[in-house]
């Protein structure tokens, strides 16, 4: 990784993910069953080889026959064909439907030869080998033609596509398995602070849970990637040293805490000791200053510690940099234009993301906050479906006003 010099400015959100985009690429593609490819992204188009359906099939349970003879049916001459067989789903009719004669078929079973139309047995009267019916079956009825679905070289999902249940639907009936998708980036997690207990052991007095290592451990995962905790690092250079060590060959290194004024220069000095290391302001609220930069050749992004800042702080940067490693065509989360609900929000020189939970009014996608928004507030976290962006600038953003938010769902999450 080259060196990045540092820089003094406060850069925009903007600026901040394009310098973090530009140092990732999408990860080499692997194979996997399609049974197991939920979430994953394709590396490469998914054409298909074949037609699909197959074969041109019967949709309703009924009789195949050949149009031309129904021409004459009407309810005061009703014309009779001879049952000649049957064909049930997963058979093939072994002979030919010939003049004056029809054959018993199920849905989802091939057309016989000879036929060309099927009519649903509900409208048929049978008797002995009699199928009588009082009106004539135009061409076609009740089949569903060979490649309806798909035809041979039909694009079904572009390289970038997330596979979702539908994808991997579709890919399975065209017999696309293994599924080519990028590898999984592998993403070391390390939280810094004398004061954090892991969960499960008791607190002693000054201490609190470390609620950032598994907060990222689920972001990361839902991002599309694998987490792997490299624990709690104290405030004391030794300790960073030794577990920093840990995070080589990793696809990133996300740490959260020591960033602020006290830890810094600890952080700092470890972290430029052996890498290439700049600390960012970013014109951001929630986020304190951002590090980021390679640490022995692994991405490092340095997150507040703050567990509200470090989770907006992931979401704004460290997501998009695993989607770009996924190869995903979406990098970011989509935006919507929301009417905000809550209490007056006064804007200023930094860009503030306030976390809000979306409903759907008269048409119209209401915001409403979810609370105080200070940044130790993990409850405001809670329930947010979307992070409402007041931008820099002057004034205040009052209930009723129009705003943007940026979902934390790629699908629209409705509240009940
Ligand atoms: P720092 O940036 O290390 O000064 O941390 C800022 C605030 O975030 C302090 O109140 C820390 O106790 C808190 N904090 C830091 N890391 C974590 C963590 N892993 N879990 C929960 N709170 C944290
Ligand atoms: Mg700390």
């Amino acid at each position: 990784m080259a060196e990045t010099a540092p820089v003094k400015a406060m850069l925009s959100v903007e600026e901040a993910r394009e310098r973090v985009l530009a140092r990732f690429q999408p990860l080499a593609a692997e194979e996997v069953p399609l049974t197991e490819a939920l979430g994953r992204v394709l590396a490469i188009d998914a054409v298909a080889r074949e037609a699909s359906p197959p074969f041109a099939n019967s949709a309703m349970d009924g009789y195949a026959l050949r149009s031309l003879d129904t021409r004459a049916a009407t309810p005061d001459t009703p014309v009779s064909l001879r049952l000649a067989g049957e064909v049930p789903a997963g058979n093939v009719y072994a002979g030919e439907v010939g003049p004056g004669e029809a054959v018993r078929i199920l849905t989802g079973a091939p057309v016989p030869a000879g036929a060309d139309a099927v009519i649903q047995q509900e409208l048929v009267s049978v008797a002995g080998d009699a199928v009588t019916l009082e009106a004539p079956v135009a061409v076609g009825n009740n089949i569903r033609e060979a490649g309806e679905d798909a035809r041979p070289g039909t694009l079904l999902a572009r390289a970038g596509t997330e596979l979702g249940p539908a994808e991997i639907a579709l890919l399975a009936s065209l017999g696309v398995s293994p599924a080519r998708v990028t590898r999984r980036p592998r993403v070391a997690i390390l939280a810094t602070g004398n004061e954090l207990e892991r969960l499960g052991e008791p607190l002693r007095p000054g201490q609190i849970y470390d609620s950032n290592t598994p907060y990222l451990i689920a972001a990361v995962t839902r991002a599309g990637a694998t987490p792997v905790s490299l624990g709690v690092a104290r405030d004391l250079e030794d300790d960073l040293r030794a577990k920093l060590g840990a995070a080589r060959g990793f696809d990133l290194l996300l740490t959260s805490g020591g960033v602020s004024v006290g830890d810094y220069d600890l952080v700092k000095r470890v972290l430029s000791e052996r890498g290439s290391m700049t600390f960012w302001r970013v014109r951001l609220k929630p986020g304190k200053p951002l590090a980021f930069g390679a640490l022995d050749g692994t991405p490092l992004l340095g997150l507040p510690g703050n567990p509200v800042s470090a989770a907006v702080t992931f979401e704004l940067f460290g997501r998009p940099a695993i989607r770009r490693m996924l190869g995903a065509a979406q990098v970011e989360r989509p935006e919507v234009e929301v009417v905000y609900e809550g209490r007056d929000l006064r804007r200023g020189d930094r860009r503030q993301y306030v976390r809000v939970r979306l409903a759907s009014r008269g048409g119209r996608l209401v915001a409403r906050d979810t609370g105080e928004q200070e940044s130790h507030l993990i409850s405001s976290l809670q329930g947010a479906t979307a992070l409402l962006i007041a931008p820099e600038g002057e004034g205040v953003i009052r209930a009723g006003e129009l705003a943007r938010a940026l979902l934390l769902n790629d699908a629209l999450p409705w509240e009940a």
